[in-house]
């Protein structure tokens, strides 16, 4: 099972997953309660700031409670790692990564224990495009597929973007999988 099950790439270049026809993936975290935790040292401020775009997904659904910060890396729910130089692929911008408790690598339709959501920094990437990189890899988080609508802004469309605003049709789709 590949562990790389989205790549966000500048220049159309794409690997991971090819093909997902439903809007949302067949697999989901075990549970909605989940606690959240950065890799590496960040403010408390940066935190609170950066944190509030994967919230914007879990303030949609009653079932999606991301309100507490977890007491170790390893044994968070959510985990955020921001920034990072050094992408694996040039032009890369963001990576998700599935996971059982202890840390085997999962696939989009399995049922996942935790995530390390990745934001890579890149020459190409402002500060804007970088949260907008965070809210996309969070949605695959909370299982969201990618989908591609010309003329949308939808979040989960693959690429470098500059809003952070969940669509309507977004909203629907993350409904559906995780409850009102
Ligand atoms: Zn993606
Ligand atoms: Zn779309």
């Amino acid at each position: 099972m590949i562990a790389i099950i989205c790549v966000v790439i500048i220049l159309g270049v794409y690997i991971g997953q090819k093909s997902i026809g439903a809007n949302t993936f067949t697999g989901k975290y075990t549970t909605g309660n989940l606690t959240w935790k950065f890799a590496g040292s960040y403010s408390k401020t940066t935190q609170e700031k950066l944190i509030a775009y994967p919230k914007k997904w879990s303030a949609l659904s009653s079932n999606l409670n991301l309100t507490k910060e977890g007491d170790s890396y390893k044994y968070s729910r959510f985990r955020i790692r921001y920034n990072l130089t050094k992408p694996p692929l040039v032009g890369l911008l963001g990576q998700t990564f599935l996971f059982t408790k202890e840390g085997s690598e999962l696939g989009i339709n399995d049922r996942w224990w935790k995530v390390t959501c990745s934001v890579y920094k890149n020459s190409s990437a402002s500060s804007v495009n970088k949260h907008a990189t965070l809210i996309h890899e969070a949605g695959h988080a909370f299982s969201m597929a990618h989908c591609s609508h010309s003329e949308k802004q939808h979040i989960m469309h693959q690429g470098l973007k500059s809003y952070t605003a969940v669509s309507s049709y977004e909203k629907d789709e993350l409904r559906k999988k995780w409850g009102k």
